[in-house]
Order: structure tokens, then sequence, then C-alpha cells
């Protein structure tokens, strides 16, 4: 059992802490936002995560404590682990609340005895951990890393929707250190992850490796939406087949010992789509272009993901071009709200300029997702969407649906449209919905 502090109390920070409380160990999750933290003391998440809440309840108040307090939990922890945000600020990587927790926790250490192990969690540039980390922690603690206490780098690799069960059972296990006694620390931390490929490197290395793994995961898809927009351009092609004939290639679909083929997740990132979103896969790829463009290293390719992402919401607009000549009073549903399904996460979801577009031309909106709602409401007032309770309330009276986020209760669309609502158009912007079912069907890259 270890005792442990986790500096940001966000998906990332929350997820760790409470899975690791339920591994038996001593957590503190620390956060500045007063609010968060009574939420989080009364076992109640403050964002929605499949399994979260009844981790808490497992674990609040006995070995896992939410508190404003970063100092004392310094004090009272071995390892802390830095876990706030680090947004794309338009140009670069912004470092600000990295650079403050460095701050808080540099002057904790000062009246700290004994080692201390901080260990930065959170996406940052390959060399913040030794480059801005390491000296504000050495300066303001007055304290010389790798005696007096140890820098090292953790990324996570946590998909939001499923945050809880990638935390339990990791696909790989990155830890970078630049001295021994760290190392030692986060191996102890996770060993209890048997058989899990672990890799111990340097700090540098281990920031590389969730920038490098991100960027990919983001190539695939814009290289899935060019291929689909030609297929479109182009004319009786479906990218749903494509992609059935590329993902049935060994490389992603391989033979197992019995003979019978799998195919590799990794297949799900080349489907046709109305673009990525979310908190890290849009702002990740920006940092990391930012980074190299100013390490004097161009990134054509990856610029060129970005671009082809920013267009591909537009596709839908222009697929409902198909069927109204203007938009204006025109009635839209959205379905789908979060960037992606099982989770309220809105930030970057395509929805976002799909709806912008909408009400510029004059389109009357309303829009039902199952957990966004909330979040929805932050960003759009209700003369501008309004929101919908059930699937029903908004397929009913629309002229056009557009799926925008792939939720399993989808599936019921195309029924709902024929039983309730048979002239209606709908948009597919996920392709999760059989072209066959509906005469009035548009579906990316078809
Ligand atoms: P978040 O914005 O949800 O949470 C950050 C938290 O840090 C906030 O609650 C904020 O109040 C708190 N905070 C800010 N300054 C603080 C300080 N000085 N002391 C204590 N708390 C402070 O962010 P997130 O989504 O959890 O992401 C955190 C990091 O993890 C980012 O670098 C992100 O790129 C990375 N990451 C996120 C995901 C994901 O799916 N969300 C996955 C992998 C990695």
């Amino acid at each position: 059992m270890m005792r442990i502090s986790v500096a940001g109390t966000g998906y990332v920070g929350l997820v760790t802490g409470a899975c690791l409380a339920s591994q038996g160990h001593h957590v503190l999750c620390v956060d500045t936002d007063p609010k968060k933290i009574d939420e989080i003391n009364a076992a109640r998440p403050p964002f929605y995560e499949t399994g979260l809440k009844s981790l808490l309840e497992k674990t609040i108040g006995k070995n896992l404590f939410a508190t404003t307090n970063l100092h004392e939990s310094i004090l009272d922890s071995e390892i802390t682990f830095i876990t706030v945000g680090t947004p794309f600020d338009g140009k670069e990587i912004d470092l600000a609340y990295v650079k403050e927790v460095s701050v808080q926790i540099g002057l904790a250490l000062k009246d700290k005895p004994g080692y201390h192990a901080v260990v930065v969690k959170s996406t940052v540039v390959p060399g913040t951990s030794d480059e801005v980390v390491l000296p504000i922690l050495e300066e303001k603690s007055g304290k010389t890393a790798g005696r007096d206490f140890g820098v090292g780098m953790n990324p996570e690799f946590l998909t939001e929707g499923q945050a809880i069960a990638d935390f339990m059972n990791p696909d790989r296990i990155v830890l970078g250190a630049n001295e021994e006694k760290t190392m030692e620390i986060l191996s102890n931390l996770y060993s209890a992850f048997e058989g899990v490929p672990i890799i111990r490197t340097n700090c540098r290395t281990a920031e590389m490796i969730k920038y490098a793994s991100n960027a990919l995961l983001a190539l695939q898809i814009s290289y899935a939406n060019e291929i689909a927009n030609l297929c479109s351009a182009l004319g009786s092609i479906d990218a749903v087949d494509v992609m059935k004939g590329v993902h049935s290639s060994y490389y992603l679909s391989p033979k197992t010992g019995d003979g019978s083929r799998i195919t590799a997740p990794i297949a799900s990132f080349l489907e046709a789509g109305c673009g990525f979103g979310g908190s890290c896969l849009p702002k990740d790829v920006k940092a990391l272009i930012a980074h190299g463009e100013k390490h004097g290293n161009a990134m054509p390719l990856l610029n060129a993901v970005i671009e082809t992402n920013r267009r591909q919401p537009m596709e839908v607009i222009r697929l409902l071009g198909k069927h109204f000549s203007s938009l204006m009073n025109v009635r839209i549903t959205i379905l789908g709200l979060s960037f992606k399904p099982d989770t309220d996460d809105m930030r970057e979801s395509p929805a976002i300029p799909i709806i912008q577009a909408l009400l510029e031309r004059g389109a009357i909106l309303k829009a039902y997702d199952p957990v966004a709602g909330h979040e929805a409401r932050k960003l759009f007032q209700s003369d501008q969407l309004s929101l919908c309770e059930t699937l029903e309330e908004a397929i009913v009276g629309a002229d056009g649906v557009v799926l925008v986020t792939r939720w399993g209760q989808f599936r019921y669309v195309p029924e709902l449209i024929t039983k309730m609502n048979p002239c209606a158009v709908l948009v597919d912007g996920r392709r999760m919905i059989d072209k066959r079912l509906l005469s009035r069907y548009e579906g990316i890259g078809l």
C-alpha cells in the first residue's frame, strides 16, 4: 500500500485516484475547485463516467479523500501525480496549470522531510518534465532533484467512456524517470498490473510516446475521411465497403490460432465520419505540430490531419444541401452531442461546428443526447437549440435528422423514422445505420 496524492481532480486525476484507491492505496485527490471536492466527498462524480460512481461509493472516506489542501497532501504522501489540464492556447501547449501546480508542490517539498516522487501524468510536450517542472520544483523547494526528490513521467492512455476499464486493464504502462529511486517507486506502484508490457524510459521519451500514439489515431481518422470524401466525389463507391475491404487485410484482421479472424480495434479509427473531437486528439496533435515547428521541424502530415478534420463536419451540411435548397426554417434534429458515445464530454465535439453552421443558415434546431444535454446548454441557449428528453421526441416533426455521435441506442433510429416521420432525411455522420433501411438516407462517403 502506498500513500499517493493526485494534483488536479478532473477526468484523469479522479479516475486515477479512484482506481488506485480501489487497489488498496491511500489516495488524496486535490483540486482548486472546492465545489468539485465537495461533490467527490459526497461520492457524486462531477462528470459522467461508466462505473465511477460505484467506485467512489466503495472508496470515498475510507482510503480515498478529496481536498483542496495540496500542501498537506504532499506532506502526507510519498508520490504525487500531476494531472492538471494542458490546453492548447491557439498557438502552443498552455503549461500555466502545470507551472502553477509545480510551484505549489515545490513549496510543500521545502517542508517535507524525506524523499518524494513527483510524477507528471498530464500530457505534456517532450522536455516539459525535465525543463519546466524539475527546475520549478528545485527553485521553490531549495532542494536537489535526484537526491531529495525525483521527477517522473507516466502518460495516461485511458479513453473517456471506458476510463476505469482502461485504467484497470492497461494495454501498456509507460514509466519515465531519470533516476533509479523514482523509477523504483513507480515500478512498485504498478507491480499489481501483472502481464502488462512496461516500457521504462526517460521522461522525454515517455512524453513523446503519448503524443505519437494520439497522433497516429488522429492520422487514421483523417485518412479514412479523406478517402470517404473522395468516394462521395467520384460516385458509385461506398466508403463503408471500401473500408470493409481495407479492414480485411491480415494486417488489420489477423488469423488466430484456430484459423478464425479477429479485427484489430484500431480498425474502428478507419471509418468514415464527421470528424474527431474530445479533449485530447485535437489539442494534442496541434500541440505536437507547434512544438515540432518551434524546434525547426516542419510537420506537414499532421497539419493535413488537422485541416481535414476541420473541414469534415461540413460534409453533413453538404449532404443536407442535397435535399434542401435552403436550410432557412428547416427543422433539423441533432442526434448526439458528445464527441463520442458513453461520455458527456462535448469538448471539441463535431456537434458544435455542425450546430453553429446550421444556426448560421437559419435552421430550427432540436437535439437529443442521452447524457450530454447539460453540456450543450452551456454552449447554446434554448432559443438556439431545444433539448429533447427522448429519442422519439427528437425525431417527431423533424425535416432532417443528423446523427453525430455513435450512441448504441441510435440503432433504433430507422425504425422510429419509419414509424413516426417517414419523410425525414437521415444524414448519418457516423455511418452506423444500414443505408438500406431508409429511403431518404445520406451518409458520409456514400
Ligand atoms: P480536466 O480539465 O478535466 O481536469 C484538470 C483539473 O485540474 C481541474 O479539475 C482543475 O480544477 C484542476 N487544477 C488546475 N490547477 C490546479 C492546481 N494548481 N491544483 C490542483 N488542481 C488544479 O483535465 P483532464 O481531462 O483530466 O486532463 C488532464 C491531463 O491529462 C491533460 O494533460 C490531458 O491532456 C491528459 N489526458 C486526458 C485524457 C482524457 O481522456 N481526458 C486522457 C489522457 C490524458
